[in-house]
C-alpha cells in the first residue's frame, strides 16, 4: 500500500489510475490526496486489452470509457465522472494522517516545511523520555534521484533524524552507512503496517526506542540509571522524597520508583558511599526545595557541586533543555538556590 505510492509516476493523476493501480482503497486515497478541478480524458483498461482507453460523453451526458487501440480491441465501459477527476498528492495532508494514525504520547505532531527539500516535510518529534526530542521526517519521491537529494540535505543539518518513506527497500549501502554515520535511521511505513496500510504504532514504537539506545551518551561522566520521564514533563512534574539516608521515591505524573544514590549517580567510587551530590541533593530536601547558607551542608564548594548535581539530575530525568535549579540572593545578598522539582526529606 504504502509503497505503491512511491510508484505513481508523478503527484498528480485520475482517481481511477489511482485507484487501479496502486492505492486500492479509496479511503486511503482521501487521507493523502486532494482533488483537483481538473477531469482527465484517459482512463485505465481494467480487464480490457492493456490500453489506456479515452473518455467519451455519449448524447446523455453519460460517460463510457473507450478503447484507445484503433481498431477497438476492448469494450466500452460507463464511467462516473468523478473517477475521471484529477487528484493531487498533498504531502503535509499525508504527513498529519501518518502522526495521527502513530498517536503515542512519544510521538508529537509539529508539521513544519523544510526549505531544503519541497518533496519533504518535518511530521514532528519523537520523544523517548523528558525532553528529549528528536525530528521525524517524511519524503515521498516521484523522480529518480530525489530520495538521495533528501536524505543528504537532512545529513547535513548534522542532527539524529527519523526519515520515514513509503517504503526502505532498494536503499543503497552507501545511503546506510552514512545514516549509521550520522545516528540516524529510515523507516519504511509499509513494513510497520498491514496489508490495507494502516499503520500499527507499537511496532513503530519499538523500532524508535532501539533508535534511541543507539543514541551516543551525552553526558559519559555522568554513571546513572534512565527514569522514564514521561514526554514533554518538566522539573516541576517532579517529586522526590527521600524514604531513607540512602534512598528516595521518586513521582513524575504516572511514573514512580525508588532509586538510591548510586543509580542516580551520586556515588563516590572511592568510598562506595554517596558523594557531595546526594549530600547537597539531602539539602534541599531539608529546606523542601532551597539551599541557603543557613543549611547545615552550606559549604564553601557547593557551586561547584550543585553544577555536578545538575548534569546528574539532567541525565538521570532525561530534561537537558533547562536548568534544574534557580539562584536567587537571600538578606545578605548571598547567592542561594532553589530548585525546580519538588523535594522534602523523610517523615
Ligand atoms: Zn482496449
Amino acid at each position: 500500500m504504502w509503497k505503491n505510492l512511491e510508484l505513481l509516476p508523478q503527484p498528480e493523476s485520475n482517481k481511477a489510475f489511482i485507484l487501479e493501480h496502486f492505492l486500492k482503497d479509496s479511503n486511503f486515497v482521501g487521507k493523502c490526496f486532494d482533488p483537483t478541478k481538473e477531469f482527465s480524458n484517459s482512463f485505465p483498461c481494467a480487464g480490457g486489452c492493456g490500453c489506456i482507453k479515452r473518455v467519451a460523453e455519449l448524447p446523455d451526458k453519460s460517460l463510457v470509457a473507450v478503447c484507445g487501440e484503433s481498431p477497438s480491441m476492448c469494450e466500452d465501459v460507463p464511467i462516473e465522472r468523478e473517477d475521471t477527476r484529477i487528484l493531487s498528492f498533498n504531502l503535509r495532508k499525508t504527513a498529519g494522517f501518518i502522526t495521527e494514525a502513530l498517536a503515542t504520547p512519544h510521538i508529537v505532531k509539529d508539521i513544519q516545511a523544510v526549505p531544503t527539500c519541497a518533496g519533504m516535510v518535518r511530521v514532528g518529534f519523537y520523544t523517548p523520555r523528558g525532553t528529549i526530542k528528536f525530528p521525524v521526517y517524511l519524503h515521498v519521491a516521484f523522480e529518480n534521484g530525489e530520495r538521495q537529494h533528501a536524505l543528504n540535505s537532512l545529513i547535513l543539518t548534522k542532527e539524529p533524524f527519523i526519515l520515514l518513506l513509503p517504503t526502505q527497500d532498494g536503499l543503497a549501502v552507501g545511503e546506510t552507512n552514512a545514516l549509521k554515520t550520522a545516528n540516524s535511521m529510515i523507516i519504511g511505513l509499509d513494513r510497520y503496517s498491514d496489508e490495507r496500510g494502516i499503520l500499527k504504532p507499537a511496532d513503530m514504537l519499538a523500532v524508535l526506542t532501539g533508535f534511541y539506545k543507539i543514541q551516543p551518551d551525552p553526558d559519559p561522566e555522568v554513571d546513572c540509571q534512565l527514569f522514564d520521564t514521561p514526554p514533554g514533563a518538566e522539573w516541576k512534574d517532579i517529586t522526590i522524597k527521600f524514604t531513607d539516608g540512602h534512598t528516595v521515591r521518586i513521582t513524575c505524573k504516572s511514573v514512580t520508583g525508588v532509586f538510591g544514590y548510586f543509580q542516580m549517580g551520586m556515588n563516590d567510587a572511592r568510598k562506595a558511599a554517596p558523594n557531595k551530590q546526594w549530600d547537597l541533593l539531602q539539602g534541599f530536601a531539608e529546606e523542601r526545595g532551597q539551599f541557603t547558607w543557613e543549611n547545615s551542608r552550606a559549604n564553601r564548594g557547593q557551586k561547584k557541586q550543585k553544577q555536578s548535581l545538575k548534569a546528574a539530575m539532567q541525565k538521570f530525568f532525561g530534561i537537558f533543555d533547562s536548568d534544574p535549579f534557580d539562584d536567587f540572593k537571600d538578606h545578605k545578598g548571598r547567592i542561594c538556590y532553589r530548585s525546580k522539582f519538588n523535594i522534602s526529606p523523610e517523615d
